[in-house]
């Protein structure tokens, strides 16, 4: 890193399991706002935060028989898919803007640890930063956790920021599924 170069945080975001697209899930905001709280502080000019999210292609409609109608449903779906993931990078863009922090955000296709693994390496961030669910065992083996999979793969420093235990201070921005926590 050159001097005055400011540090390149990369920040995996997903979407929520309470609520779905197209909100980001608590782990991921959790991460976010803790990485803002404890690194970046009032140092805004010192970092630049590169929010990545992974879309997990549908398996589902392969079954259509027709060719065209099956086009028309996959472009259908990739456009929506890509409306969703950009209204979810929102969130983070938007809270970057309000704050003065430089930021990038894109959209991957394909097996979210593999990709953020991936990206790592093309990218080069000063370290990775994911949230963790806290899947009990049973779920570890049979959902799999991506933030234990970054730990280990990634070629670069990884931060897992456990996901919040109890409520915290609450803004008004915050969508809904936050505040049900
Ligand atoms: P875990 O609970 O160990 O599976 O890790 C969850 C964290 O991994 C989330 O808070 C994100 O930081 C990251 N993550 C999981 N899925 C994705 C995804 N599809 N795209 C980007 N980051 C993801």
């Amino acid at each position: 890193m050159a001097d005055g170069e400011p540090t390149r945080i990369m920040m995996g975001a997903n979407e929520s399991t309470i609520k779905g697209y197209p909100h980001a899930s608590i782990s991921s905001r959790g991460a976010f706002d803790w990485t803002l709280q404890k690194i970046v502080r009032f140092n805004i000019s010192g970092f630049k935060l590169l929010f990545l999210h992974v879309q997990v292609p549908d398996e589902d409609g392969q079954s259509l028989s027709s060719r065209c109608v099956l086009t028309t449903w996959t472009a259908y779906r990739r456009n929506r898919d890509k409306a969703r993931g950009l209204h979810l990078l929102e969130y983070f863009v938007n809270r970057c803007h309000a704050i003065g922090i430089s930021c990038e955000a894109w959209i991957k296709k394909g097996d979210p640890k593999e990709i953020i693994c991936h990206e790592v390496k093309r990218v080069q961030p000063d370290f990775l930063v994911v949230g963790r669910r806290g899947l009990g065992p049973f779920q570890r083996v049979f959902v799999g956790t991506v933030s234990e999979f970054c730990s280990k793969h990634a070629e670069c420093p990884v931060l897992t920021i456990k996901r919040p235990a109890y409520p915290r201070t609450l803004s008004m921005t915050d969508p809904p599924e936050f505040q049900a926590l």
